[in-house]
């Protein structure tokens, strides 16, 4: 299933991709609910296969599918985009944070301050939501510990993240909405191995990013198998696995997001996640 959490008539409710249309499954529960209950995902299950209630996509607001209380960035984890940067390729991954202020649905806009950055970036990312308590998990097992799979990007103000010599990271990452999630969360049965995924990122419409997530430096299953030996990954958690080479900040000259600019994130299996991007002048 691609579940969704959708807006209708000032309520919430969880559902499923179908087509061009949404099966509601809010009976189940909500989308952190049916990824981390196997009761609840056998009810969701069930309900998709009934579709008591179908509804067209363009009468619903999709939402961001899940608030998480961690979002969990990898740095530099792609060949080409380590490369790029000029950076060296990690002995280790590099972890970063962004907070839940950051989250954003399909389809909304993106507004920051002209005052407080002016080289924003994109980043098309594999997101990975964590469907059950993990904790020093070994790689051969980590990915039991997933419940599915989405699109990220993770916007990045590289003014902020590499002031004062690189050493500003969070900063950068974590401005009001700048991790733009969804449209939906991919069910692990649909994605049995996140290593061979097509992504790309696209800006107005122009293939600024393509690569495949096999690509990666570290895996997703090292990666939860990494981050598990130093913290409980809970469900609901994404992590936002690293960008491939084509981002704005590696360009000749630099191409910083502007206002009006349309950027979508594209996986394999998941689906497209469009922001428009607006710039606050004071
Ligand atoms: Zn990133």
């Amino acid at each position: 299933m691609r579940l969704v959490t959708y807006a209708l008539d000032g309520h919430t409710y969880a559902g499923a991709l179908l087509d061009e249309t949404v099966v509601d499954l809010s009976d189940a529960g909500d989308v952190l609910r049916i990824l981390s209950d196997p009761t609840a995902r056998d009810r969701a299950n069930s309900l998709f296969q009934v579709r008591t209630r179908v509804l067209p996509l363009r009468n619903v607001r999709l939402l961001a599918p899940i608030q998480p209380r961690a979002i969990i960035g990898i740095g530099l984890n792609y060949r080409d985009h380590v490369r790029e940067t000029g950076a060296t390729v990690p002995s280790a991954p590099i972890v970063f944070a962004k907070f839940p202020n950051a989250i954003a649905g399909p389809g909304e806009t993106i507004t920051w301050r002209a005052e407080v950055a002016r080289q924003v970036d994109y980043e098309a990312e594999l997101g990975v939501v964590i469907g059950k308590p993990c904790r020093n998990v070994h790689p051969e097992h980590a990915l039991e510990y997933v419940g599915g799979y989405t699109c990220v990007n993770d916007l990045s103000a590289r003014d902020l993240q590499f002031a004062d010599g690189g050493k500003q990271w969070v900063l950068g990452k974590t401005l009001d909405g700048f991790c733009p999630v969804g449209p939906a969360i991919t069910t692990t049965d649909e994605i049995p191995d996140p290593q061979g995924l097509d992504i790309r990122c696209l800006l107005n419409g122009e293939v600024v990013q393509c690569s495949n997530t096999r690509e990666m430096i570290f895996d997703v299953r090292t990666l939860i198998a990494h981050l598990s030996r130093y913290m409980t990954l809970m469900p609901g958690d994404l992590i936002a696995t690293g960008t491939p080479a084509g981002v704005g900040m590696g360009r000749v000259p630099p191409r910083w997001l502007q206002d009006g600019d349309l950027c979508t994130v594209q996986i394999e299996r998941i689906g497209a996640l469009t922001n428009i991007m607006r710039v606050e002048h004071p």
